[in-house]
């Protein structure tokens, strides 16, 4: 089969001009630092436990705290009434350290799993970082989940200890307690002296908790954090990290989001989806910089006055948060001063090339898109500060990642034969996106799921289950999730390819693309289209975005049948749930909903 000429080859190149940028990029040479690059010298360049070991906040932390940076604000965040709560590297360490000590008086073991179920609070911070000193292991939940899903991870995972709020544990806890016996302890931040029935005050035992003495010496291959991934295509599969990703998390801070260590750095994620972990908390703080957290949800006029308050350097968002902010207008941007904004990437869908472009007009930046996904751990193929970007491509890999195409068969299944994957060498050839296994944030595991893991692994390769394609020179092109991709008259179309052009018409904000039954075709695009403001669903508006698209595609790739749509169903991580949009165009089980974003 073929695959269709993707429209993002049609956006210009966006040239790099280094003498423009205010610091001078980690990443100058991506050939040479490719070629000189060990994950070892990364390991050194942290060096692990004075006493020998490693732990993920030994390296976040406590290494600051004992430096002359531990004045420094580690972490600042902008509360519900736009007042500001710094912590800084010292205060951080003493937090984390009471935490730590917390678990060990409680009983908790190394290895043990400490859950939470919080918003963007300093307390969410400090647990993290406490469970890691004891040596725990610990799992972030979406605060915003049902009961359901919150009691189906916290048995898959065997929770031992949850922390949480008086409110959540009400309305999503308390009624299915008894349901979970390895639950031994529950936390309240709020509990202001009253805990529930059954519960802790996490505020008074903090404050009386003993000193808590030496981290916990931590072999790199320990487990350190487990995250649940946000199922766009199924059932949540628990990813196990380790301690060693910290290496990895350090070395991508560096090339993928050019930490320096004057940075005010901003990641919208929720730490509840791995980014707002990895890179929310980890990779920061390893660099020891000054990283913003906003504790509501998105607003864009908040946001940008968070971005023009803060000083706010180096941002990481997300395509749908940008989209959100391009639907509002560069405008909007414009009324702020941004002028301390210097890098902005995105990560966990695929960018349109207009968002990207649309980047310079609102912040005099591009959008800087990368890829990775909650099994990789870190940021894994990127466009980097010191790269021409090309407007729809994910960017070349990082340094000590090794990226291929391989072939897939009729069925979709990748080649292997004899052991060896199949990999395809010519240019701009679709098939399903690998890496070299081995890197150190790699997941080591499906928790409790032996087959399911090693069902992603094939002749040395992890197969991330995307399609994509690379160009001549290296640079990736996203295409789909395997199980999105539309097969119609022996083309193979991505959904994105197709999004993107919707997205180019005036009246488009959003699109999301499936592929539906047809006797012909075998399948034909279907099409689901939020409207801009301003603009009123009809049947005309509806032919003429049709009329658009098959001028951009052709026929055979643009959507034969386009509905509105108020809003597309999304994760809460903001990605489209293309699985969801079929399901309910072809009126079968919506399957697991448990990552949907409510009133979607
Ligand atoms: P998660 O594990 O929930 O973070 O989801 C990972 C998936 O999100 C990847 O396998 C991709 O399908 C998608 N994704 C993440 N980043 C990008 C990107 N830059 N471009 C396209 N898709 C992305």
């Amino acid at each position: 089969m073929e695959a269709s000429t993707p429209a993002s080859t049609r956006w210009p190149v966006i040239a790099k001009d280094v003498t423009a940028d205010t610091v001078t990029p980690n990443l100058l040479d991506y050939d040479r630092a490719c070629a000189t690059f060990s994950w070892d010298d990364e390991r050194l360049a942290l060096g692990g436990l004075p006493e020998g070991g490693v732990n993920i906040a030994y390296e976040a932390v406590d290494r600051h705290a004992k430096s002359e940076r531990a004045g420094r604000d580690a972490l600042r965040f902008v509360r519900a009434d736009g007042s500001i709560l710094s912590r800084s590297y010292a205060a951080l360490a003493d937090d984390s350290d009471r935490f730590a000590s917390l678990l060990r008086s409680l009983g908790v073991q190394r290895g043990e799993r400490v859950f939470s179920l919080l918003g963007r609070s300093p307390a969410l911070y400090t647990a993290v970082l406490g469970t890691l000193k004891h040596g725990a292991v610990f799992c972030p939940l979406f605060s915003a989940f049902g009961p359901e899903p919150v009691r189906q991870r916290l048995e898959l995972g065997a929770a031992s200890v949850l922390v949480t709020t008086r409110t959540l544990y009400r309305r999503k806890v308390a009624a299915l307690r008894s349901e979970l016996p390895a639950l031994r302890h529950v936390l309240l931040i709020d509990a202001d002296g009253e805990p529930e029935r059954d519960t802790l005050d996490l505020e008074a035992l903090i404050a009386e908790a003993p000193p808590y003495g030496a981290i916990a010496a931590m072999q790199p291959e320990d487990m350190a954090l487990l995250h649940f991934t946000s199922g766009t295509t199924g059932r949540p599969k628990g990813a196990v990290h380790v301690h060693d990703a910290v290496t990895a998390h350090y070395a991508t801070g560096r090339f993928a989001l050019d930490l320096h260590p004057d940075d005010v750095y901003w990641c919208t994620a929720d730490p509840g989806w791995v980014t707002g972990t990895s890179y929310g908390i980890i990779a920061p703080l390893v660099h020891g910089v000054t990283t913003v957290v906003d504790e509501e949800d998105m607003d864009a006029e908040r946001w940008y006055r968070i971005l023009a308050e803060q000083k706010v350097t180096v941002w990481y968002t997300a395509p749908t948060a940008l989209r959100m902010l391009m639907k509002a207008g560069a405008a909007r941007a414009k009324a702020h001063d941004l002028s301390s904004l210097r890098f902005v990437a995105s990560v966990g869908e695929p960018l349109n090339p207009e968002v990207v472009v649309w980047g310079q007009e609102a912040f005099g930046h591009p959008i800087h898109d990368n890829w990775w996904q909650t099994e990789t751990g870190g940021i894994m193929i990127s466009n980097y500060l010191s790269m021409d970007i090309r407007p729809g491509s994910m960017g070349r890999p990082l340094p000590g990642i090794e990226a291929a195409i391989v072939a897939r068969d009729d069925t979709g299944a990748p080649v292997v034969r004899a052991g060896h994957v199949e990999l395809v060498s010519d240019p701009d050839t679709m098939g399903e996106l690998a890496l070299r296994a081995g890197w150190p944030s790699m997941f080591r595991g499906y928790l409790n799921e032996e087959e399911r893991y090693r069902k992603c692994f094939a002749g040395g390769w992890y197969l991330t289950g995307d399609l994509a394609r690379r160009d001549e020179d290296g640079y990736y092109w996203f295409v789909g999730r395997g199980d999105d991709v539309i097969k119609s008259s022996g083309h193979l179309i991505g959904p994105f390819e197709v999004e993107s052009s919707l997205m180019e018409h005036d009246a488009v904000a959003e699109a999301g693309v499936i592929g539906v039954p047809d006797s012909v075709a075998g399948e034909v695009v279907k099409a689901f289209v939020e409207l801009k403001p301003g603009f009123e669903a009809s049947d005309a508006l509806r032919l003429d975005i049709i009329g658009f698209a098959r001028k951009r595609l052709g026929a055979a790739v643009a959507p034969r049948e386009l509905e509105f749509t108020p809003a597309l169903p999304k994760t809460r991580s903001g990605k489209i749930l293309r699985r969801l949009l079929k399901a309910r165009a072809l009126g079968l089980p919506e399957g697991d909903t448990s990552t949907l974003e409510a009133g979607r």
